[in-house]
């Protein structure tokens, strides 16, 4: 069943086994690592470590196919539909992947009059980068309108409706994000394809999805994802670029002019390969569970909002809402404090702004995130320390 499954993937990770009274449930931020990953990088630095790209013997041989292999890795993970036509360039997370399409294929991709799409009140790591290349074009004299995507006002999903207003046939580039890093909302990708039609080229943020549900670029039908391995159980400073072949980008930031992270590329192919004997789908419905318990839980309490879809799922109840990622408030207690008495109780969580895109959105909360790692004993002790704040405020 579903609590021996979670039960034996817990044991796995040491940091959480070593620290039986901390309990952190901030994944959303960075995620804890399997043993398998720590054991993957030692392994590779004890046997064969040496620079990629140049080798004329083995160690450099064998790290620069341990990197061909890490490509292909997150082909399959990403259930790549045109594998031998698509790109894979590693990075350092999300933020540089991102700035790294916008600088490095956006302003070549835009011309004179074109429309671009971003979503403002997501994470600003994808809102900056579109706007600062707009700014670069302008400056060489070309001119690009950025319009806002739309939201609807209670679920949080991006609004389709609008969105196929706004659409016209300048829109050349739509920006989006897979699960929302505040209001934990899965945000339907899949519908945007069927709204602003074949040529518009789509860009995911997936940095809040990769790792922690199925990441299935087939089914959403998008040009380029972007994730961090530091969320997905790999090392930090490490992350992805997944551009699709076929239709549009023609995508090749890099090659081997540089030193690539070998052992970041080594943690994450380790990663993934544990993520998906692990079963993501599992991982998803243990953690959507996790994220289940404590909207209802904060429901009861009275000094508690929860921001974003209060609910953890829709009416159309097919589709998952939220993900594991609740961030709420409380009436009397700034969040920050809010976060320092949690922390006391070895809650550990995220109490701050958020790096949203928007600035009316940057007022601090306390965010919860899970993985795997994570029990209902975790959110049961977070909801009763946040109940005992409830009665005495
Ligand atoms: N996008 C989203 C949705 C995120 O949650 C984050 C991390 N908080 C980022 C981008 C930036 O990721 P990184 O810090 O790994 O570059």
């Amino acid at each position: 069943d579903l609590a021996s499954w979670q039960e034996a993937l817990r044991a796995q990770f040491p940091i959480v086994m070593a620290n039986p009274d901390v309990r952190y449930l901030d994944s959303s931020a960075t995620a804890q690592k399997p043993q398998v990953v720590l054991d993957a990088v030692q392994d590779y630095l004890r046997t064969c470590n040496a620079n990629a790209g140049r080798g004329t013997y083995p160690w450099g041989n064998r790290t620069t196919a341990l990197i061909e292999e890490a490509r292909t890795r997150v082909k399959t993970f990403l259930r790549d539909p045109e594998p031998d036509r698509s790109h894979v360039h590693f990075t350092s997370g999300t933020t540089e992947g991102l700035r790294t399409v916008a600088r490095d294929w956006l302003v070549d991709w835009l011309t004179d009059g074109d429309e671009i799409i971003v979503p403002f009140a997501d994470h600003q790591a994808n809102a900056l980068p579109w706007l600062e290349a707009v700014e670069l074009l302008g400056r060489q004299g070309t001119r690009v309108i950025v319009k806002e995507m739309p939201y609807e006002a209670d679920s949080h999903d991006y609004d389709q409706q609008a969105l196929a207003d706004l659409v016209s046939e300048r829109t050349k580039f739509v920006a989006a994000t897979h699960v929302h890093h505040v209001y934990g909302a899965d945000m339907n990708v899949h519908r945007i394809r069927t709204t602003v039609g074949p040529d518009a080229v789509i860009c995911l943020d997936a940095a809040q999805s990769v790792g922690h549900k199925p990441a299935d670029m087939s089914r959403l039908d998008v040009d380029f994802a972007v994730f961090s391995g530091h969320k997905s159980l790999a090392l930090p400073g490490i992350g992805a670029i997944w551009a699709r072949g076929a239709r549009g980008p023609a995508f090749r930031a890099g090659g081997w002019s540089g030193s690539p992270n070998t052992s970041g590329i080594v943690s994450l192919h380790a990663a993934l390969d544990w993520l998906e004997a692990a079963d993501l789908e599992r991982i998803e419905r243990w953690t959507v569970g996790l994220g289940v318990q404590l909207t209802d839980g904060l429901d009861r309490l009275s000094s508690y909002e929860v921001l974003g879809c209060p609910l953890s799922l829709s009416a159309d109840s097919t589709v998952q809402r939220r993900q594991g990622i609740v961030t709420f408030r409380h009436s009397a207690i700034s969040s920050n404090d809010l976060g320092f008495i949690l922390a006391s109780h070895g809650l550990l969580v995220r109490a701050d702004g958020h790096c949203q895109a928007r600035a009316g959105e940057r007022d601090s909360s306390v965010r919860a995130s899970v993985h795997v790692y994570n029990t209902p004993q975790d959110i049961d002790h977070l909801l009763d320390v946040l109940a005992s704040l409830d009665r005495e405020s």
